[in-house]
């Protein structure tokens, strides 16, 4: 039976060091780390993921401000508002929820955030200094997954790692991110033939998918470690999943994540983390 790891834990802990660093701030730079959301639309899991947000900048210190509009918001408006953020010197990070409604190119929307302050790492210059192995902000989601790989010790170097899905948020980053850690990564998707049977050979699985309950037991090697980054909505409880079928693949593996309260909360804490980065490189300055 496999050990939870627990995102939830980790992150509640790696908070409260976090709380007592900010804490410092006032006296030292005279002002506090300052995240701004922008939250275009009313879609229930952008308001649910954007609260998160809030709750854990108002447990840490930071200052939040959501900036909401509406749905029908023109792309220019959206632009302006990203270049005032960006030329505000009292905002150290800028986050735009998304997805975006259809009329709004996200990469057009993205790229106009200063680089320095693109908190999500989502920028192409930060999509790419992962690769380069240049400074820049790691997105939040593979370098939480890192962050809980490392908290239960485990040897990355030399293992047998495969990372199902290829997005450049999710799969491509932790692939590199474990391949830099000397990991062999193996990346697979949606033309992936034969796909039980390379991820059976992982001692390292990752599924970034969206795919309720994807992964079997059959496909994950005895004593595995299964880290799961799905969120999805199981059709007949209507409750949050991952992309493992969890109940199953706990009995084979040696470690696994669950959703909710795994990778999720992780994710929060690594944008908390980004943002207290960027504020120290802007008061630096
Ligand atoms: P995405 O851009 O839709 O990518 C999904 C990937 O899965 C694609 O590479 C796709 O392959 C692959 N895929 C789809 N069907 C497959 C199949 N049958 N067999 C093998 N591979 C298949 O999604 P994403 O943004 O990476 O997110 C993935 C999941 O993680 C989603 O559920 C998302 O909600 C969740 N997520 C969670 C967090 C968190 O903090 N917990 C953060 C980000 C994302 P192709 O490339 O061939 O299409």
């Amino acid at each position: 039976m496999a050990i939870l790891v627990s995102g939830r834990d980790l992150a509640k802990q790696k908070k409260l060091k976090m709380k007592e660093e900010v804490s410092t701030f006032l006296s030292k730079y005279k002002r506090l780390p300052h995240l701004a959301v922008i939250l275009v639309g009313e879609d229930p899991g952008s308001i649910s993921y954007v609260t998160g947000k809030e709750k854990a900048c108002l447990e840490i210190g930071i200052l939040n401000t959501t900036i909401k509009k509406p749905d029908n918001i023109k792309e220019e408006e959206l632009l302006d508002l990203i270049d005032i953020l960006n030329h505000d010197d009292t905002v150290d990070g800028i986050l735009v929820q998304l997805p975006l409604p259809k009329h709004i190119h996200s990469d057009k929307v993205i790229q106009s955030i200063k680089k320095d302050k693109d908190v999500d790492g989502f920028h192409f210059e930060n999509v790419a200094s992962i690769y380069l192995k240049q400074p820049g902000i790691v997105s939040c989601t593979p370098k939480g997954i890192i962050e809980l790989l490392d908290s239960i010790n485990y040897p990355i170097e030399g293992k047998q790692a495969c990372v199902i899905g290829r997005s450049n948020i999710v799969g491509m980053p932790v692939s590199k991110l474990l391949l830099d850690r000397n990991a062999t990564v193996t990346i697979c998707h949606s033309k992936t033939k034969d796909l039980a049977r390379i991820t059976s050979q992982a001692d390292i699985l990752v599924a970034a998918i969206g795919r309720p309950k994807f992964v079997t037991a059959d496909m994950v090697k005895d004593g595995a470690v299964v880290i799961d980054v799905g969120v999805n909505r199981d059709s007949l409880t209507k409750k949050l999943c991952g992309d493992v079928d969890f109940d199953m693949v706990k009995e084979k593996a040696s470690y696994i994540t669950k959703v909710p309260g795994g990778v999720g909360p992780m994710t929060i804490c690594c944008l908390m983390e980004n943002t207290i980065e960027c504020f120290l490189k802007h008061v630096k300055e």
